[in-house]
This record gives C-alpha cells, sequence and structure tokens, in this order.
C-alpha cells in the first residue's frame, strides 16, 4: 500500500483533498469503497503473521479497513496529530476516547457547558462505573485548577459551546490539566480542524461528530478522534476492537467525498452566520445574538490565536414568549426545523422542547435556556434568502400580536 504522506507540506484546502489517499492500482481518480466486511489470506502463514502483527495488512473491518484509514490519516493530517480512529458516530468518539484510558476510581474533569448526551454518558453511565465525574465553569479558571484531584485522568471541553457559544481557553485548561498529569480531550465538532486546531493548545486528544461539518451533507451519523500514535492504538484495540462502535467503510466513503469541499464550505457558512448574526442583533424583536463572530464577544481576544473564525452555529433570544418561539419557527419556509448542524441546510431548533427538553425546568432556567432561546445553524444557500425567510417570519409574528389585540 503506498500512502501519500506529502501533507506535512499542504495547505489544509490541499490536504482535505489529497490527505492519506493511497495509489490506486487503476489509477481512480477518486478512492474505491472497500465495503467487505473480511480481507482473504493468500495462505496460513499470511493470516497468523496478521494476527501476530508481524505483517501489515487488513484482517476484518472492525479492525480496519482501507477506506476508514484514507479517512483517518486525512483527518488525522488536518488534525495535525499522527494518527486516528474513525467512529460509528460522534457519540463512540467520545465514548471510546475515555473509556480507553480510565478505570474505577479515576476521576474525569468536565466543562459543565457541553453537548447533552456527553452529559449524560459522564454524569449517568461512568459513573455506575466507579468513575468519579465533576463539573465545572471552564471560563474560570481558578475553579477549574481547583477541581483537579490526584486522582484526576482526563480534562474534557468544547469550544464554543452549545447554545451559549461560550469559548474556553484551551491553552490554560492545557496547562492546568498537564500540571496535574492529567490528558485533555477536546470535541472540535463546532469549529472543525480548519478554524481551530486544539492540538496547537496543547490538547492531547482531539475528536469530532463527523456527522457535521466534516461530512458537510447530512447523510451519515459518524465520529472520529485523534491523537498520538500510542493513544489511538490503545482506543483501537481496546474500546473499539471490543466495543465494536466502528464506523462503516460507505460512511468513511462519503466523509471522504464531503471532506473535499470543507475549506470552501466553511468560508460560506461563516460569512453566511456573520451577515445572519448582524441582521438578528439589530432586529427590535430580538432581545440578544450568542455569536463568537462580534467585536464585543468575550472570545475576541482568543481569535487569529486559537480560533480563526467564528463557525456559524447562532443563538437568540426572540422577544415574547415560548408561544412567539414556536411561531416563529412554524412560520419559517426555506430554514428547516431540525436539530444537528453543519449542513448545507440552514437548520432551526428550539432548545427548551427539543435539544435541552431533557433538563428539568430548574436545570434550564440554570443554563440559562429560556423558552425563546432559538438556535441556528446558518447553512450554505444565497445569504439574501436566508435573511428573507427570518424576515417573513418576523413580519408574521407582527401580524400575530396585531390580531391578538
Ligand atoms: C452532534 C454532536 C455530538 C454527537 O455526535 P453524533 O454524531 O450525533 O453521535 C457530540 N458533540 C457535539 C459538539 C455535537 O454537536
Amino acid at each position: 500500500m503506498c500512502t501519500n504522506n506529502k501533507h506535512k507540506h499542504w495547505q489544509p484546502a490541499t490536504v482535505t483533498i489529497h490527505g492519506g489517499k493511497a495509489k490506486d492500482e487503476h489509477g481512480a481518480l477518486v478512492s474505491p469503497l472497500y465495503q467487505t466486511a473480511t480481507f482473504a489470506f493468500a495462505n496460513t502463514a499470511q493470516g497468523s503473521a496478521r494476527f501476530a502483527g508481524e505483517e501489515p495488512g487488513y484482517i476484518y473491518s472492525r479492525l480496519g479497513n482501507p477506506t476508514i484509514t484514507e479517512l483517518e490519516q486525512r483527518v488525522a493530517a488536518l488534525e495535525d496529530y499522527p494518527a486516528a480512529a474513525a467512529t460509528a458516530t460522534g457519540m463512540g468518539a467520545v465514548s471510546a476516547a475515555m473509556l480507553a484510558f480510565l478505570q474505577q476510581g479515576d476521576h474525569v474533569l468536565v466543562s459543565d457547558a457541553i453537548y447533552g448526551c456527553s452529559f449524560a454518558l459522564f454524569s449517568h453511565l461512568f459513573t455506575r462505573f466507579g468513575i468519579e465525574v465533576s463539573f465545572v465553569d471552564m471560563a474560570d479558571l481558578e475553579q477549574t485548577a481547583a477541581a483537579m484531584q490526584t486522582n484526576t485522568k482526563l480534562v474534557f471541553l468544547e469550544s464554543p459551546v452549545n447554545p451559549h457559544l461560550k469559548v474556553i481557553d484551551i491553552a490554560a485548561v492545557a496547562a492546568i490539566a498537564h500540571a496535574g498529569d492529567a490528558k485533555l480531550v477536546v470535541d472540535n465538532t463546532f469549529m472543525t480542524p480548519l478554524l481551530q486546531q486544539p492540538r496547537r493548545q496543547g490538547a492531547d486528544l482531539v475528536l469530532h461528530s463527523a456527522t457535521k461539518y466534516l461530512n458537510g451533507h447530512g447523510d451519515v451519523v459518524a465520529g472520529i478522534v485523534c491523537g498520538s500514535a500510542e493513544d489511538i492504538e490503545l482506543i483501537k484495540l481496546t474500546t473499539l476492537k471490543d466495543m465494536g462502535a466502528t464506523m462503516s467503510p460507505h460512511d468513511a466513503w462519503l466523509i471522504l467525498r464531503g471532506l473535499k469541499t470543507l475549506d470552501v464550505r466553511m468560508q460560506r457558512h461563516c460569512e453566511n452566520a456573520q451577515q445572519v448574526a448582524e441582521y438578528l442583533r439589530d432586529h427590535a424583536q430580538v432581545r440578544e445574538v450568542y455569536y463568537p463572530g462580534f467585536a464585543d464577544h468575550p472570545a475576541q481576544p482568543l481569535m487569529g490565536t486559537q480560533m480563526h473564525g467564528a463557525g456559524a452555529v447562532i443563538a437568540f433570544e426572540l422577544c415574547g414568549d415560548i408561544n412567539t418561539a414556536r411561531q416563529f419557527l412554524d412560520s419559517l419556509q426555506l430554514i428547516t426545523i431540525a436539530v444537528s448542524l453543519g449542513d448545507a441546510e440552514t437548520l432551526i431548533q428550539h432548545p427548551a422542547s427539543m435539544t435541552h427538553s431533557p433538563y428539568t425546568p430548574e436545570a434550564r432556567a440554570a443554563a440559562g435556556i429560556t423558552d425563546t432561546l432559538v438556535r441556528i445553524s446558518v447553512g450554505l444557500e444565497a445569504v439574501s434568502d436566508i435573511l428573507s425567510d427570518l424576515e417573513q417570519a418576523f413580519t408574521q409574528l407582527t401580524t400575530g400580536e396585531h390580531q391578538h389585540g
């Protein structure tokens, strides 16, 4: 197998297209999809040599597959790590990365604002197996340092974070984690490696829900973890091989296709989002807009160092009550009501009744998830069409108010 390792000299946009590409014997421009469960051995000697690790080569697709290898090498190169492990879903990446390094009696320190299912995994499942978990506001570095324990093995964060787009100083948290001999794990789903490479701030492992921007076309659920060769080997040999949340080759092939346009997609996503955020901020029916691209956002000192763009997820507070929010979403014609993010389509959702509905009303209030909070993932449509759709929905709210006197 001849793999393309020239990426060290390439710009990220080139790596998204050529990184990890294996030479094809027929010269196919697009790498073939190895849609196979198993691999034939030439003879018993080869079979036993592969199992003994004495000869490279594939055995069985849960242990490795050429299409998946190409994706792993491409994303690892983009995140600037030597290796990666592809997983069935983003949650498969979170659970595989964490469980590979934890055992009973260990402690994990977690950012208090993270993806809902990661929160459930840490707070409910891990604690059942004797893993201690504590949550802390990682924007507060003093509190974060104070929350470290002698048995802290891993520190986990996400930045920017859903739904208020709070940004965490990754380098500062990495220093705290390393001072306590813990590894820092960063969920980089919202930024992608084109806007943020947490390895530069000291992260030991970086993971993604590849369902979102990496694939970008809304047709796959998948995940990936990047790290050192040693850490990725451990993840593959323990939590992936034996727990089995491996990626399907077909999904890997679709993500390889999606990745080719990541650079142009992220530019357009960010440009569109900046205009949508500014439009919303100036709107009389919007009380507050959360977007790291505003000049007065607390993320600004990290712009240009940690972050190279504000991303395309925006949250905003409508004036009114829960019915205003429902009516606003139901009036949209182009923008689709759906959870998820990072797709070509602009998607909008209502956290209080959707992504954050499992929270108690008290927990929602504590997390600042009000009934009028709306989250939008700005897509790739012409921004004028996105803005017109928002405008016509706002106009209907005004009409509704008149109707009700
Ligand atoms: C969607 C998401 C996940 C979970 O990924 P799945 O692919 O849905 O399993 C994890 N973290 C973040 C930040 C996400 O947006």
